[in-house]
């Protein structure tokens, strides 16, 4: 089949996810004629469509649901007969994700980005093919290309995802009734996320961890936290355990793990595998384009989203390292400008991190063990939310936050927090980090009473030695 005659844009962009869409809007206010490929109906990739958007709106009903039955009764209101009605709350999801899609479409239009619909093949010379539903051929050829691919959810061999007993995050998304027993393979931020919405809606859930804790990676103090809190709740987790095989059945699944060399196996009606995710090569074929590819398999780039090729840039999850989208969308803003010339290059090392289980679990930076084994001398400060006006208030006493700072010049090297509406409480950290900002920066910094902000503030003060209110 001969290719069709390519139409020109000045950035072709293969991905309508956070970092494609991101870079395409950012693309277009530079005054770049932009072109986005996107093969699914709708814009926004994983995040927007059966990621951070819809698990968020799911964590937000669920969490009402538990506020109402277990801690509506301690503020003197009195709830009968609470229920759920998993109908409308899949409806509710599913209504804001398309208000998320529409308000992408939306800014394409604003921005004059065309959506070229349909699955996009890249081709030597910046040329992408575009196959449509209907099987129709075109071609755009850009001075720039941005490939934003994403991600795919890794399978194990002998749990391969039939959405239906089996599921990645689209079947856990919208499984049709409240699963009497979810077994969640790996315990990272999906796995706590999808698995917490349902233990809160009425499932018995189990997470499997192979790694010795939940969380890997996180600073110890936290995991540790993180652990004692959501076992409490009722999550029951198995870490340093290994899933080694699974028998399929007509009405669920068997997993069969092992633990310290003894082997057992455990039965539910449905198993979400969350054992991470891996670039998304679709339409890439790195070997004929001559691309770089890192040691996973991952679109190797610079810190200016530059591949090996010239004039192709790529962004996101397909570039490996950390997988989420606002590291995606910034990396898409950076591409952008780089197009544009402006002298500009990503941060990776300031890149917030949130679990959005309640309490909330946020991190930015070094842990206290990064630290620590880099042999730089360090201070830890800590204050507890059960010391915090504010969260006495809400009832939302369980958590802290910690601070790890430079000794001498007490520089935040790092902050990890778990806590009520902790997400939002770490912005600060992460703005005082762009500033290489101290402690000391935050600890004199007024905060309003009585906000929970103040443990941030009391943390920092506690880094050098000065907490009030410990
Ligand atoms: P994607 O969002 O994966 O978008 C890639 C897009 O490219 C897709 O729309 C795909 O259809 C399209 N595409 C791929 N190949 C082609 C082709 N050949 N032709 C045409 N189109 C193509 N991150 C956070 O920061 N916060 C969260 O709370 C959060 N929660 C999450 C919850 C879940 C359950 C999951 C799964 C992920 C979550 N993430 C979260 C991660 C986040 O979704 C991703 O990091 C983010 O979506 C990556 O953006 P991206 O643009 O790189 O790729």
């Amino acid at each position: 089949m001969t290719s069709p005659t390519p139409q020109t844009a000045d950035v072709v962009v293969l991905g309508g996810g956070p970092g494609g869409y991101v870079a395409a809007i950012r693309a277009a206010q530079l005054g770049f004629s932009v072109t986005c490929v996107e093969a699914d109906n709708t814009l926004g990739g994983t995040c927007v469509n059966v990621g951070c958007i819809p698990s968020k709106a799911l964590l937000q009903s669920s969490e009402h649901y538990e506020w109402l039955r277990l801690h509506a009764a301690e503020h003197g209101i009195k709830v009968d007969n609470a229920a759920v009605d998993l109908a409308t709350m899949m409806a509710r999801k599913n209504d804001v994700v398309a208000q998320n899609t529409k308000g992408v479409e939306f800014l394409f239009r604003k921005n004059k980005i065309t959506w070229a619909k349909g699955f996009g093949t890249l081709k030597t010379g910046n040329v992408i093919e575009v196959k449509d539903a209907n099987g129709n051929v075109t071609a755009w050829q850009g001075k720039s290309v941005i490939i934003a691919t994403g991600s795919v959810p890794v399978q194990l061999p002998f749990l391969p995802f039939d959405e239906k007993r089996v599921l990645s995050n689209v079947g856990a998304l919208q499984i049709p009734e409240v699963p009497k027993h979810l077994i969640v393979v790996g315990g990272g931020v999906i796995g706590l996320e999808l698995g917490s919405v349902w233990r809160r809606l009425g499932a018995r859930v189990t997470v499997v961890e192979y790694a010795p804790t939940i969380l890997p990676g996180n600073d110890d103090d936290l995991v540790k936290e993180a652990d004692k809190i959501l076992r409490k709740q009722g999550l029951e987790i198995h870490t340093g355990t290994k899933v080694t095989g699974a028998d399929m059945r007509a009405d669920g699944v068997t997993i069969h793990v092992e633990k310290d060399g003894a082997a057992s196996s455990i039965d539910a009606d449905y198993v979400l595998v969350s054992v991470g995710r891996k670039p998304s090569l679709s339409g890439v074929d790195a070997a004929a384009l001559g691309l770089t590819l890192g040691q996973r398999g991952e679109i190797a780039v610079n810190d200016q989203q530059r591949t090996n090729l010239p004039g192709v840039y790529a962004i996101g999850d397909v570039t490996g390292g950390k997988l989420l989208a606002h590291k995606a969308e910034e990396e898409g803003v950076v591409a952008a400008e780089v197009i544009a010339g402006k002298p500009v290059h990503m941060h990776q090392h300031i890149m917030p991190g949130i679990v959005y289980t309640w309490p909330e679990v946020a991190t930015v930076g070094l842990t206290e063990q990064e630290v620590k084994a880099s042999g730089r001398a360090y201070r830890v400060g800590k204050f507890p939310f059960s010391a915090n006006g504010r969260a006495r208030t809400m009832g939302e006493t369980q958590g802290f936050v910690k601070f790890v700072v430079d000794k001498d010049t007490d520089e935040i090297l790092g902050a990890h927090m778990i806590g009520p509406n902790a997400a939002d409480l770490l912005s600060e950290v992460v703005l005082a980090m762009e500033y290489r900002g101290s402690a000391e920066d935050i600890g004199i910094t007024v905060h309003s009473h009585p906000t929970l902000s103040e443990t941030v503030k009391e943390a920092a003060l506690s880094a050098i030695g000065r907490a009030i209110h410990m």
